[in-house]
């Protein structure tokens, strides 16, 4: 069982602190994605369970196990990097062995693992080649392997698919969720990239200024943002926000519009995703200022009261700058943020 379990964890690099009080646990076989804009803490936080960076406070627990005076070989993980360190001069089969080795694992068992993963990552008829001569792809996916042949408990991923092209990062996407899976480790992945986090997690933890926002099912994520922040961060195009005026028991104002909202007596702030608003008789009253045909839907871009404020309609819709909209929210699609605290309202 290899539930790691991050209790208050703090690092301070000088004056920066890049994480304050971190809690969280990720259970046994879980695929965890840190997700959050660059300088936000993730990479600190992975290599603080790595065992490669000490906290200045708080612990760490991998199946049960207190490992933060541990080095990192003997926390049972493995783990896949940026710029996955590849050996050129070794071939494939060695690469993908070399962890094995530095184990001193029985030769039939390291050969056996080598099949076996080098087959899971389809790269079996590349195990004489040496490394120097694979394409970015192939070397990702050895890197990959080497780590999965170790058969760790844990396996840890700081951004692994960053240096490939968009197709090939599409195929390794779909890939390593299968292999993960299969491989029936505990993972721990860190991506800027919302659509990858959306794509593999089991639960996406959203970091902003080195705290945990947020950590749930995808789909909770972005649908209920915690914060303000999350909300912003998470789906493309973003969310939109709008001042919302209470009108009393519940009711809202904005811009103008009237809907029902949660009770509360000061201002809020109402959200809505693009994709959640529909051209309606009655609605947020919105002027078209471009529109982009994308294919499988539209793109408005519109402007209400001065700030602006997207659609995404039907592609058979017809509108063209200039145009006067009614746009209205899908039942139970809104959601409200407190403006002071930017925290969601429930
Ligand atoms: P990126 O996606 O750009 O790698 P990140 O979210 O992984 O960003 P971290 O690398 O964890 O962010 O950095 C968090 C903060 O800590 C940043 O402000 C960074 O400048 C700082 N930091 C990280 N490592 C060190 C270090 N060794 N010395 C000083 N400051 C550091």
């Amino acid at each position: 069982m290899a539930i790691i379990e991050i209790k208050n964890v703090a690092k301070r690099f000088g004056a920066v602190t890049a994480l304050h009080n971190v809690d969280m646990t990720i259970a046994d076989k879980e695929f965890m994605v840190l997700l959050g804009a660059s300088g936000c803490g993730k990479t600190t936080l992975l290599r603080i369970i790595a065992g490669l960076e000490t906290p200045s406070e708080g612990e760490i627990w991998i199946g049960g196990r207190r490992v933060d005076h541990l080095p990192p070989r003997q926390r049972g993980i493995a783990m896949v990097f940026q710029n996955y360190a590849v050996f050129p001069h070794l071939t494939v089969f060695e690469n993908i062995a070399f962890g094995l080795r530095m184990q001193k694992t029985p030769q039939d068992q390291v050969r056996r693992r080598v099949t076996r993963t080098a087959e899971l990552m389809h790269i079996e008829q590349l195990l004489e080649r040496y490394s120097g001569q694979l394409s970015g792809g192939q070397r990702q996916r050895v890197a990959v392997a080497r780590a999965l042949a170790m058969e760790p408990e844990v396996i840890l991923m700081d951004e692994p698919l960053s240096n490939l092209d968009a197709l090939l990062r599409l195929e390794m996407r779909a890939e390593l969720k299968g292999v993960l899976a299969e491989a029936k480790s505990t993972a721990i992945y860190v991506t800027h990239d919302q659509v990858e986090a959306m794509s593999l997690a089991d639960r996406i933890a959203v970091v902003h200024k080195g705290r945990i926002v947020q950590a749930a099912e995808p789909i909770e994520v972005y649908r209920n943002p915690a914060t303000r922040f999350v909300g912003s961060f998470i789906g493309n195009p973003p969310m939109n926000f709008l001042p919302a005026r209470a009108d009393g028991g519940g009711r809202w104002s904005v811009a103008g519009f009237s809907l029902q909202g949660p009770t509360a007596e000061r201002p809020l702030e109402f959200a809505i995703r693009p994709e959640d608003l529909t051209p309606a008789e009655a609605g947020i009253p919105a002027i078209a200022r471009v529109v982009e045909p994308l294919g499988p839907h539209l793109l408005v871009t519109t402007e209400v009261e001065g700030q602006t404020f997207r659609a995404v309609l039907e592609s058979e819709r017809r509108v063209v700058p200039g145009d006067r909209l009614h746009l209205a929210p899908m039942p139970g699609r809104a959601r409200w943020f407190d403006p002071e605290t930017e925290t969601a309202i429930a």
